[in-house]
């Protein structure tokens, strides 16, 4: 059951199908099945992806806490399907392979091992099944046959496509993204190598493989691969059943990616696949929407390296998960630097006066109004984050009793005139809010900058060691430091290092 303590009004979730607030009943409670599309891994991720990963990390936190049993899947997307926009060597894993000259699965390898790292450094939990797309092609072709059966799907040429015309005139294709198909009909380009499909807006299940694509697999319709939507059907319904509780990933995803998820496992399991559909919002920069093909993203390590040209300087995980938290995750978070020295001093407040509350004692005497104060702080914490997850308003209402905590910290002797089993309360849900549900830790900057001195000492040693051609230190330099877990990277502008 989840934890009633202070349970006292329910969780409620913005569903994107209804476009309400709906009071949040899991099919099975206490477990709750959530899947969350993961990243596309032929590149590291840009901050923007970050932001969805951190969101639903705090989400699955968050249903942990009220005691729900979360079986959080979140794929990885390793098939080669995402067309690649210079339009050349066919998709992005595909031509990624080509330029570092390895395996389409060295690629996948070595991005989805970054992914992990970065996430691991913005403290997000790991899923709990990570599914790859090329670890369930068969599942996908199933999928793909049973939907054929159903009579929604065509196929041309080693080539299947899934009939959304057919589909729309059945069933209310439209609904999660609240489009009109007449409109989406009129204003879809038809876009080159598409001409087999019957409909404009029919998307690929299958794909027949060209010579030169290197990710292939055998199917009924001849060598191919599947199309990027039949992976988060097939894989969800294997791992949460025909319907599950939550699907969430970011709102760019509704129109197409989404959209067409319902479709298709409405097609093949006939039954709609999602009780709440959650969607995050975008991280924009000067108000245009982080991505990659727009030139506008920043790499995580860019933006704690400050190496980026848009930064002043550096900013560490915890800044940067603070920044991400002090926005609503169905609000836009545009990134400045302004923004981020903000999310720096947020932090740094937060984590001071929970160590100055943990500090308290009890005086003995009890004073009405810090009683009240300490018990609406704890309320309105649960209050905002069962009102959608809502962050900014659970941290505001932390913040609401930093005065009291902080004034009576740094008087007299550390005493508060509270009852012993407030103060007591008020530490245990200040810390678990902080630590496992908004998933933040402390950062020791004190040891931080003795390390970073200590480091510049040691380049600085290695460097003269090389100049002067003694290649025996500097190797010594490099070894003993990767068996500490400390990796130097040379470039042109010089070393720097990191902790793996
Ligand atoms: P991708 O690797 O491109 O498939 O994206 C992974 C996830 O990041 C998806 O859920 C996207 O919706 C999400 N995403 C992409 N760009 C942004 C952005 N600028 N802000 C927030 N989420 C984003
Ligand atoms: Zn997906």
């Amino acid at each position: 059951m989840p934890n009633e303590l202070f349970h006292q009004n329910e969780l409620l979730v913005y569903n994107t199908t209804t476009r309400s607030k709906e009071v949040f009943r899991p099919l099975h409670a206490p477990f709750v099945g959530m899947y969350v599309c993961g990243p596309t891994v032929y590149s590291e991720p840009h901050l923007g992806n970050c932001r969805t990963f951190v969101s639903f990390d705090m989400i699955y936190r968050y249903l942990r806490h009220l005691g729900y049993k979360v079986r959080y899947v979140r794929n990885i997307t390793d098939a080669g399907h995402i067309e690649s926009t210079a339009g050349t060597t066919g998709d992005r894993i595909s031509e990624q392979a080509r330029l570092e000259q390895v395996e389409p699965m060295e690629i996948v390898q070595k991005y989805s091992t970054a992914f992990r790292n970065i996430m691991a450094k913005f403290n997000a939990l790991p899923p709990d099944i990570e599914p790859t797309a090329t670890g369930h092609i068969i599942e996908q072709i199933e999928m793909t046959k049973a939907i054929l059966e159903s009579g929604y799907a065509y196929e041309v040429d080693g080539n299947v496509f899934f009939d959304v015309e057919k589909f729309a005139k059945d069933h209310p294709y439209t609904q999660l993204s609240g489009r009109n198909l007449e409109e989406m009909l009129n204003n879809t380009r038809d876009l080159g190598g598409q001409e087999l499909k019957k409909g404009r807006l029919d998307f690929a299940l299958w794909i027949k493989a060209k010579p030169e694509h290197l990710q292939r697999w055998p199917s009924p319709w001849g060598e191919g691969y599947p199309g990027w939507h039949i992976e988060c059907s097939a894989m969800s319904t294997k791992y949460l059943g025909k319907q599950f509780d939550i699907h969430g990933g970011g709102m760019d995803l509704i129109p197409t990616h989404h959209t067409n998820e319902v479709a298709q496992s409405v097609a093949c399991n006939h039954t709609t696949p999602v009780r709440y559909w959650l969607h995050t919002n975008m991280l924009t920069v000067n108000g245009q929407k982080m991505s990659k093909s727009l030139g506008n993203s920043f790499l995580p390590e860019e933006l704690f390296s400050g190496s980026h040209p848009l930064l002043d300087r550096g900013y560490s995980p915890m800044t940067v998960r603070f920044f991400m938290l002090q926005a609503h995750y169905s609000s836009t978070l545009d990134f400045t630097n302004e923004a981020l020295q903000a999310a720096e001093k947020g932090y740094r407040r937060l984590m001071s006066m929970l160590e100055n509350l943990e500090a308290l004692k009890p005086s003995g005497a009890v004073d009405d109004t810090t009683e009240k104060a300490l018990n609406a702080s704890m309320l309105a914490m649960y209050a905002g984050m069962n009102n959608d997850f809502n962050t900014p308003q659970a941290i505001a209402a932390m913040n609401e009793a930093s005065a009291l905590i902080n004034t009576a910290a740094h008087t007299g002797s550390g005493e508060i005139s509270a009852r012993p089993d407030t103060l007591e309360r008020m530490q245990n849900t200040c810390r678990t809010f902080v630590y496992d549900v908004f998933g933040l830790k402390s950062e020791d900057d004190a040891g931080g900058d003795v390390l970073d001195g200590v480091m510049n000492l040691v380049i600085d040693i290695r460097k003269e060691a090389r100049s002067n051609k003694d290649f025996a230190t500097s190797d010594k330099i490099r070894d003993v430091l990767s068996a500490v877990g400390i990796v130097l990277k040379d470039s042109k502008e010089g070393t720097t290092w990191e902790q793996s």
